[in-house]
């Protein structure tokens, strides 16, 4: 049993979704399950339904609904050809669009979009695009059933970023999917959303549909987890960022994780936390070239090689620094600053600490100024606007001679503002000016791949089509 799961560029328009059913039905042998995302750029559009319903704005919310089911009804008339299955699947859309219409009226009479009613916007697009790849594979005769993460996919009720009830998924996952492989059906579902215990639906926050295909591929233990996307695998930095990535041949779970976290969207950083546990490979392929090898994710291998493999970065990132207002011990002092971050349900996204204060870089979208009035109770607080992070990956990192230097050296015309060594084995994060992260990327690409042919590692580019 193999999770293919395919993000929104593979599945965007009609001749994507053709190519999703060419890919999946080479691979039957490995009985597959399919994990879809939403159509791209139509999780963007439901989520601005729903902001300008909040803002009273219904007749615009309900033009950009239209603009994004006129996308989805194209794709259904270009490629189903049966005439039931078609009408079937107009009425499930045209069904989809009316619940929307009324969560749009809802939302503009209240004038308030909740974290709980965003996901009932949201998980439309999901539905509707996995709806549209099973049809499309049953049109050429291969035996889809489509599979609503209703069914499985039980999360708590933390919306926008619900974590899923791991044992009940696996309970119910183990019980649905193995007598539908048996019978030699292919299951498509959702990636992103669930659904609460009562039954309302959530989403595992913005990208996670590739943590979907972990969940499922590790409830069902199976033996690939395939991340099919635009990219021919995990690249040394953002294709969008430098001119010649290359591409990384594999990574550890760590690497891979610490990439993700300091930005390559890629992959979404939660994907690694289930396969991990039970170590299930992870690969990522590119669909619109899948004859190509892509990168492999998997357990360390406890090597001693030491191997830069990759630059990442964050925009947009606030760094606070605390020192304490009084002579507090060191553990009461940070006990109250995580306290403080929990309380406002924020994540620290690096720390870099010295006996006394703490530097913690925060996404700027986080509501700073709340945080900063808590903090200002216990500590004097400054705060560095417009800062980014960059980061660089790599295997045993720590024990890598010359690397600080090398990293210095590149970044010497920039002011860093904090640095995080030494924590993780497998990355090195530095915060700069935001209007430099680009440049340091760029300049860090330089020192560490360009003149890097290391054949076992990396792999160059032959097609490389750099989207700007
Ligand atoms: P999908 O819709 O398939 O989930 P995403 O857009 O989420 O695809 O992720 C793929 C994109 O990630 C690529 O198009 C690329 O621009 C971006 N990306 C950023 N960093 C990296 C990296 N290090 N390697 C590969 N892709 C990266
Ligand atoms: N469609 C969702 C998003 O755009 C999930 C995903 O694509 O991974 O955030
Ligand atoms: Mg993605």
């Amino acid at each position: 049993m193999i999770i293919m799961k395919f993000g929104g560029t593979s599945t965007q328009d009609a001749n994507a979704i053709q190519n999703v059913v060419q890919i999946v039905s080479s691979k039957l042998a490995q009985k597959p399950i399919v994990v879809i995302s939403a159509i791209a750029q139509a999780t963007n559009m439901l989520e601005q339904a729903g902001k300008l319903a909040a803002e009273g704005k219904a007749g615009e919310a309900r033009d950009t609904l239209l603009k994004l089911f006129d996308r989805h009804y194209a794709i259904v008339d270009e490629i189903i050809r049966d005439r039931e299955r078609h009408i079937e699947l107009r009425k499930t859309i045209v069904t989809a669009l009316h619940e929307l219409e009324q969560l749009i009226t809802g939302v503009s009479i209240l004038r308030e979009l909740t974290p709980r009613t965003l996901d009932a916007f949201c998980c439309y697009g999901e539905l509707l695009s996995s709806r549209m790849v099973a049809a499309a594979l049953e049109e050429q005769g291969i035996a889809a059933i489509w599979i609503d993460t209703k069914d499985f996919m039980v999360t708590d009720e933390n919306f926008n970023r619900a974590m899923p009830l791991m044992e009940i998924v696996e309970e119910r996952l183990t019980s649905i999917v193995p007598p539908l492989i048996e019978q030699g059906k292919t299951p498509v579902t959702q990636g992103f959303i669930g659904i609460t215990r009562s039954g309302i639906r959530t989403t595992m926050g913005r990208e996670s549909s590739d943590y979907s295909a972990s969940i499922v591929g590790t409830a069902l233990n199976a033996e690939d987890i395939q991340i099919w996307t635009d990219v021919d695998g995990v690249l040394t930095a953002d294709p969008q960022v430098v001119i010649s990535p290359k591409k990384i041949k594999s990574l550890t779970f760590e690497e891979a994780f610490d990439l993700s976290y300091f930005g390559a969207k890629v992959l979404h950083p939660n994907t690694m936390l289930p396969a991990l546990e039970k170590k299930i490979p992870i690969h990522i392929y590119n669909s619109r070239r899948p004859e190509l090898s892509g990168t492999l994710v998997t357990a360390d291998t406890h090597s001693e090689e030491k191997v830069i493999k990759s630059v990442a970065y964050k925009r947009g990132m606030i760094v606070l620094t605390i020192t304490p207002k009084k002579r507090y011990s060191q553990s009461i002092f940070w006990e109250h600053i995580y306290t403080i971050l929990t309380r406002h349900d924020v994540v620290a996204t690096m720390t870099a600490t010295s006996e006394y204060s703490i530097a913690i870089a925060l996404d700027g979208k986080n509501n700073i100024s709340a945080i900063v009035h808590e903090l200002g109770e216990i500590g004097l607080v400054q705060v560095l606007e417009h800062k980014g992070i960059v980061c660089v990956v790599g295997t045993n990192l720590r024990e890598t001679s010359q690397l600080m230097e090398r990293i210095f050296r590149s970044l010497s015309e920039f002011n860093v503002s904090a640095v995080s060594f030494g924590a993780s084995k497998s990355s090195v994060a530095i915060v700069l000016d935001d209007a430099v992260v680009l440049d340091a990327v760029g300049k860090l690409h330089r020192e560490f791949f360009e003149t890097v042919h290391d054949e076992e590692k990396f792999e160059m580019l032959e097609h490389f089509h750099a989207q700007t």
